[in-house]
């Protein structure tokens, strides 16, 4: 998908061949064997990933996602994304990304942790502030990057924060970064939706993914006044054409863990989600839930992709025909994240730490600069709102790279 994306947003832009395989290749990967001791005893080998897909515009930065599904094409694909991202935001990042095949909720937190500290023993020589800068992602929190941060700068001999982002507060974290991508993402519905004439306080919202995203997201469009109407999670959704108590349902959670048997409203499938009739939807959990065959029934306004990669290549051509709907490429919409990322190192290097609006006022200045010039080169180029996004990132790493020159 990521492929097949950056060839199209390459012809677009007459890339010169010269210059396309070595922006669009990976720069380097390392798979690592992972044993971790369990609880009873015997012990388990786990198979990990890193993959830094361009290095020439800063150090690279992306999360580590644990889940029984990743594969080293999909970290790879997920770090490309983040290269554009970077680069379309204004980030001096390039772009990687990590993953662990394994069902963190299999694992006691006692292995959990020796996992974690494993993964990042394995890549000492691999990450650091000035070569590649973890952060967490689906099946990871602060907590993880807690531990890995304590792993390297026991490795280093100094206490080193600036090595991952998404922090404990109490370890160097930023206000604002465990929300910053739910609500970089409610920002840019806000704003998408001003521009459509729809006023937030009469927008429906459904979100498919109810982690440290999907939650924050919606934490964060129900405080601006909109109604949230559906929510779900791997075990299932929950509708209310009432409205959700969002604050009430992320309580839920903090004991029950999942979503399932919250009494907020009816049952409701994930994909059944997808298809409801709301101003909003917005994918929040893993990648290729729109689809050739779900997109055109999709019945809302807008597309805000807060997920990587939520839409196949295939149902983004259906999209691109629909002039009723909107969409948020991910690239854009999920980009608080490593937006707020990008402060905490700063804050870390700088050893001086901003309030919480700062941050969010930081964030969010950093959004509307981007949302412009997506949509300057929109209008300019014709382009649908991905192409746009996927040309501008695409383009300034290239023209890095060719700037840089190639070496030897
Ligand atoms: P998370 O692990 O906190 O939450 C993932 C959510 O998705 C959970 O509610 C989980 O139950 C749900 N889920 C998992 N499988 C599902 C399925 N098959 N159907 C429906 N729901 C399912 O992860 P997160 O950090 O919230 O990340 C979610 C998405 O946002 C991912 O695509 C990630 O790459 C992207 N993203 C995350 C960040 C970040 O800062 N965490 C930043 C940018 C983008």
């Amino acid at each position: 998908m990521a492929c097949r994306q950056f060839d199209q947003a390459a012809d677009a832009i007459s890339l010169p061949e010269a210059i396309r395989d070595r922006t669009k290749y990976p720069r380097r990967c390392l798979a690592v064997a992972l044993p971790v001791k369990r609880d009873d005893g015997t012990v388990t080998v786990f198979e990990g990933y890193r993959v830094q897909h361009n290095l020439s515009t800063g150090p690279s930065k992306g999360g580590i996602r644990f889940h029984e599904h990743v594969t080293i094409g999909e970290v790879a694909a997920l770090a490309m994304w983040m290269s554009w991202k970077c680069s379309l935001v204004g980030l001096p990042y390039g772009g990687a990304k990590g993953g662990v095949i394994v069902n963190p909720r299999e694992l006691s937190l006692n292995e959990l942790e020796h996992l974690s500290r494993r993964y990042m023993q394995e890549m000492i020589n691999f990450v650091g502030p000035q070569i590649d800068i973890p952060a967490p992602d689906v099946g990871t929190n602060e907590q993880i990057m807690g531990w890995m941060m304590d792993t390297y700068s026991n490795h280093v001999g100094h206490i080193e924060p600036a090595v991952v982002t998404g922090k404990p507060i109490s370890l160097g974290g930023s206000q604002g970064r465990r929300e910053a991508t739910g609500a970089g993402v409610a920002y840019l519905v806000k704003s998408y939706l001003t521009d459509l004439g729809i006023a937030i306080g009469n927008a429906t919202v459904a979100i498919q993914g109810f982690g440290n995203v999907g939650s924050e997201t919606a934490l964060a469009l129900a405080a601006y006044g909109a109604k949230v109407i559906a929510i779900s999670d791997y075990t299932g959704g929950i509708f209310n054409a009432k409205g959700i108590d969002v604050p009430k349902a992320v309580e839920y959670l903090a004991y029950a863990r999942v979503l399932k048997d919250f009494h907020g409203g009816e049952p409701i499938s994930n994909a059944e989600l997808l298809e409801l009739e709301a101003t909003v939807v917005i994918p929040a959990a893993l990648e290729r839930v729109i689809t050739a065959e779900n997109a055109p029934k999709l019945r809302c306004r807008v597309l805000a992709e807060a997920a990587n990669g939520p839409t196949t290549n295939e149902a983004d051509k259906v999209l691109e025909g629909r002039a009723d709907l909107e969409v948020i490429p991910d690239v854009l919409c999920n980009s608080g994240g490593v937006i707020v990322s990008y402060f905490e190192r700063l804050q870390n290097l700088q050893n001086f730490y901003w309030t919480r609006d700062e941050v969010l006022q930081k964030l969010f200045a950093q959004l509307d600069r981007a949302k412009v010039s997506v949509e300057a080169q929109k209008r300019k180029f014709a382009f649908s709102r991905r192409l746009a996004a996927l040309t501008l990132g695409i383009g300034r790493v290239a023209e890095a790279k060719q700037s840089r020159g190639l070496f030897p």
